[in-house]
């Protein structure tokens, strides 16, 4: 066994520790090969349970970040899934393998083409991205059976909320300031009624409105 399959395997188990139980969750974590979303400096540490840094500033979550708001998020295979923030890519491809469908937005054109590329690469032919500021949602392919949120708002983006399908479930990361963020589950019932719960203090980059200027 490579080192690591052996490290993913560690990795695993030690997410199950932590209380990730869903095991659809844990298999897709399996299937998506952490190192291909990873800066070459980093790759040796790709199974450690830390997130990491990527390019234009930005960060890929910490393993049991991402496992946790999957499996808070109730995926399912009939699901269409929004994601708001792309980055690496990470997020996206281990929703692939639960949903039917992932949209994914990315604010920096740089990570957005990269991540096209890496989908690609890894034949995940099931999500669709597009350069655009999430904060205002994915109007044309609105509405979504579930929304995920991966840079923290300020408050929580009333637009996604409109975009929320009935029965619904949105899970994302809400605070202020870095000190004060937690990750939040926005369900929306049959009848279109909308209720907000906080599940988890959480460190998230920010949500910044508007596409980056790059240079
Ligand atoms: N899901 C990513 C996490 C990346 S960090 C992964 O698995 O790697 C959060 C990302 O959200 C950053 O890439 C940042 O540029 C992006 N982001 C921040 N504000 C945004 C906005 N308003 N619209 C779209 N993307 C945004």
């Amino acid at each position: 066994m490579d080192n690591n399959a052996a490290q993913k395997i560690r990795l695993i188990m030690e997410l199950r520790r932590q209380g990730i139980q869903d095991t659809d969750v844990l298999s897709a974590l399996e299937r998506v090969p952490r190192e291909e979303f990873i800066p070459p400096t980093f790759k040796d540490r790709a199974y450690e349970n830390i997130a990491l840094p990527i390019a234009s500033g930005q960060t890929i979550s910490q393993p049991f970040i991402v496992a946790y708001m999957t499996e808070q998020l109730r995926p399912e295979s009939r699901r269409k899934v929004l994601e708001v923030g792309t980055g690496s890519g990470y997020q996206a491809a281990v929703l692939s393998h639960l949903c039917r469908r992932v949209y994914s937005m990315e604010r920096y054109r740089s990570l957005q083409v990269e991540a096209v590329k890496l989908f690609e690469r890894l034949k995940l032919m099931n999500i669709t991205t597009k350069l655009g500021d999430g904060y205002r949602g994915w109007k044309e392919q609105a509405p979504f059976d579930r929304i995920i949120v991966t840079a923290a708002a300020p408050e929580i983006p009333p637009v996604l909320v409109d975009q929320m399908n009935e029965g619904g479930i949105m899970i994302l990361p809400v605070g202020p300031e870095p000190s004060d963020q937690a990750i939040m589950r926005v369900t929306k019932d049959a009848t279109g009624h909308v209720t907000e719960e906080e599940l988890m203090p959480v460190r998230f980059v920010p949500l910044v409105q508007g596409l980056a200027v790059e240079t």
